[in-house]
């Protein structure tokens, strides 16, 4: 409730000069009384996290144009073409809650530290999404997804995923590919066991998994377990697992599951927002990651 009071005190002063901000033609679903801020405008005013997050959602996702408050003070994420979704909805969530508006999903910032002490229950940076989002962005079907779908290579090996993520992912193998060719053993856990597959996440009731929208890629799983499928806890591949493979990935905008209390190591995901959120605010990228107040589990 702190946060979200907080959130209100930092955006009072769109109560006044909201109406210079709207535009005519953004006024269709929200009239002209309620605050925005809008790419390509003056947003000195948006403050702190909620300013991190502003950037580094306009930095990952171009798409995203203005962030818009309504009647009830919470606050939507519009793209440019007049859809939105729920940024903030102002409630807590639960333990347990994986499918949570966007600002909840950027709550906790990924560490980038290489020691990769391991992560205490409730700590899980990027496994929490909001799935409105990813389907906004990607398509809420297979078939809405599939002409964003593209095939490339990755170390040989035929990847399908969405356009973006291959892209990034194509950057990533040149990152590593001078360090495999001096470390032949890395090929080992580059094996690649699927991109884009519409399916819910094992075990999740059906929840869809980060693959149905081609943004994920599994690498190794012979080599790099799942939570459920072990019975170690923590693993210890979540500190051993070869730094030069996740440092790539997280240089081109994939968190690794193996970052996450529910660990799952063969995992990388493409979610720029999570990285370029971590570089931004470092002091918190340390052990346990930045729990924010908002942040607390209500069982
Ligand atoms: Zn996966």
């Amino acid at each position: 409730m702190y946060r979200f009071l907080q959130t209100v005190f930092l955006l009072l002063p769109l109560l006044t000069v909201g109406p210079v901000l709207l535009r005519a033609a953004d006024a269709a679903w929200s009239d002209a009384s309620h605050p925005a801020a809008c790419a390509g405008e003056d947003v000195a005013f948006l403050q702190g996290e909620l300013l991190t997050d502003w950037q580094c959602l306009r930095q990952a996702y171009p798409q995203v144009h203005c962030l818009r408050a309504d009647a009830e003070g919470r606050l939507w994420l519009e793209l440019a073409d007049g859809r939105r979704v729920l940024y903030d909805g102002g409630l807590p969530f639960a333990a347990g809650q994986w499918d949570v508006d966007v600002r909840a999903s950027m709550a906790q910032v990924y560490p980038l530290d290489p020691q990769r002490p391991s992560t205490p229950l409730g700590v899980s940076p990027g496994r929490r999404r909001s799935y409105d989002l990813l389907r906004m962005l990607y398509g809420s079907s297979a078939a809405a997804i599939r002409p964003r779908l593209r095939t490339g290579t990755f170390f040989g090996q035929a990847v399908r995923m969405e356009a973006r993520a291959l892209a990034a992912l194509q950057r990533v193998e040149a990152r590593l590919a001078p360090l495999v060719a001096g470390q032949p053993q890395l090929r080992a856990y580059l094996k690649s066991a699927g991109g884009f597959h519409w399916r819910g996440i094992a075990g999740e009731n059906g929840r869809l998994s980060p693959h149905s929208f081609g943004i994920a890629i599994d690498l190794s799983p012979r080599k790099a377990p799942y939570w459920r499928w072990s019975r170690v806890f923590p693993h210890p591949l979540q500190a051993s697992y070869p730094e030069a493979i996740v440092t790539a990935f997280e240089a081109e905008g994939f968190v690794w599951g193996g970052k996450w209390h529910e660990y799952d190591i063969m995992h990388f995901e493409f979610r720029p927002e999570i990285l370029c959120k971590a570089r931004t605010i470092p002091e918190a990228s340390g052990a346990e990651g930045e729990v924010s107040s908002r942040d607390v589990p209500i069982q």
